[in-house]
């Protein structure tokens, strides 16, 4: 595929993606929010990651593919069922990744579902009576239809986008900002911080594994742990993905 054709259809995608089977919200949260996912979950987001939250007395959302369990994977090791007990005392959250990674634009809308309901009933499984209340997509960005079948699943669903969410939001479309697009340089997540925290918004931060050596889909430690400095002087509310939720309805 030559490059810019291959452009054109990227911005297709993300154009039908985004104005397609929205579920629009006018956002009420009384304070800015920031709050820290985590996707795939690589066990170093947990045992890492979730160490430096847990510092600062907060909780992040982290997003499973049971398939992937136990595997490397391109963000490293994956994190094992015994990991799921400990996740949940510390107080985090978990999240639908679908069961096997699906390519969120690739993957037929029937396709994406039926991974997205495996995922739900191997929990199940796992630790019974524990849900997944947000999903984050695979990937790429979803398709039209995968955005409307999820809907009917999940009180809101993860992207990317590289920005924050203020004023309307699309709960099939929640924007997140990823670490490791950063490439180390803290001033840019600090400002998008700061951006958020003058127009009242939500900031989704999103990471994979949080490591010394990380993937290229990671950071390391002394990085993310700046991020969390620089958040908590903040003055945000740090929430994870359906307790955030909840402030942007307008609940108290
Ligand atoms: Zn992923």
């Amino acid at each position: 595929m030559s490059t810019i054709f291959a452009r054109v259809i990227g911005k297709y995608q993300r154009t039908a993606s985004r104005v397609m089977f929205r579920r629009m919200i006018r956002m009420r949260n009384p304070q800015p929010i920031v709050t820290f996912t985590f996707d795939d979950f690589p066990q170093s987001a947990l045992r890492v990651g979730g160490e430096i939250l847990r510092t600062h007395g907060m909780c992040g959302t982290y997003y499973a593919s049971l398939g992937l369990m136990n595997q490397v994977t391109p963000t490293g090791l994956i994190f094992s069922p015994d990991d799921l007990p400990s996740l949940i005392a510390q107080g985090h959250e978990l999240g639908c990744h679908t069961f096997a990674h699906c390519d969120s634009w690739e993957t037929a809308p029937a396709e994406f579902e039926r991974s997205v309901e495996k995922n739900r009933l191997a929990l199940e499984r796992l630790q019974s009576g524990v849900r997944f209340p947000t999903l984050s997509y695979p990937i790429t960005c979803p398709r039209p239809h995968t955005k409307r079948r999820v809907a009917r699943r999940f009180g809101c669903c993860r992207f990317g986008g590289q920005t924050y969410n203020r004023e309307m939001l699309d709960l099939n479309l929640v924007s997140a900002h990823f670490l490791e697009k950063d490439r180390g340089e803290v001033s840019v997540v600090a400002g998008l911080v700061d951006e958020t925290l003058r127009n009242g918004g939500w900031l989704v931060i999103a990471t994979h594994d949080i490591a010394d050596d990380h993937t290229p889909y990671g950071c390391t430690p002394a990085f993310f742990e700046a991020v969390v400095r620089h958040v908590a002087n903040s003055g945000a509310l740090v929430l994870p993905m359906a307790k955030a939720l909840e402030q942007v309805r307008g609940g108290s």
